[in-house]
């Protein structure tokens, strides 16, 4: 992958594992980057990022965390609605998946049957919501939602994709964790 040839840079939300180094390469080579309105100020270094509610079992592993390093701030060209189609993958749409963060987005390809989920589904060890939400009932929901969508391949911000029984994964996930 050529990063000149690059042209937009979508962030599913305002994590700086997500955000990272893509001020870099926006500035460089002029990528527009894409984040959801909700969380844009966050990526853009105007606001804090939204405290997690965590679970105890997510304690220790925050505290690691929180010695990387903090993304700096990044430009947001286009502040992302539900529903939008920035115009790639033959329609792919965006769908705000809030609980994560407040403005977590996953994005949806449907000619490919290819769903990208952000955070809002993890697959390190079994198939679940990512760690550190903002709001756990609230990603919940959205993790239902976007298991219904049944995609053929399923794509995460941590764990490699789905390729296989993808929808039957993602249902049986679902179906343990009630809404
Ligand atoms: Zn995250
Ligand atoms: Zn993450």
């Amino acid at each position: 992958m050529r990063p000149e040839r690059l042209e937009r840079i979508v962030l599913t939300h305002c994590h700086r594992d997500h955000v990272g180094a893509a001020a870099e390469p926006a500035t460089r080579w002029g990528e527009r980057v894409l984040a959801h309105r909700l969380d844009a100020p966050v990526v853009r270094g105007e606001r804090p990022v939204p405290e997690p509610v965590l679970l105890d079992r997510e304690i220790p592993l925050y505290e690691q965390g929180l010695t990387a390093p903090e993304a700096p701030p990044t430009p947001v060209d286009v502040a992302l609605e539900d529903g939008d189609a920035p115009g790639f993958g033959d329609g792919a749409y965006v769908i705000h998946a809030p609980g994560h963060t407040p403005g977590s987005i996953a994005v949806r390809l449907p000619r490919h049957e290819v769903l990208f989920t952000g955070d809002c589904v993890a697959a390190v060890g079994p198939v679940m919501p990512g760690v550190f939400d903002v709001d756990r009932a609230q990603a919940v929901a959205a993790f239902h939602r976007l298991a219904a969508l049944e995609p053929s391949v399923a794509c995460f911000g941590h764990g490699g994709p789905l390729t296989r029984d993808t929808a039957r994964t993602l249902a049986q996930a679902a179906e343990a964790m009630p809404a």
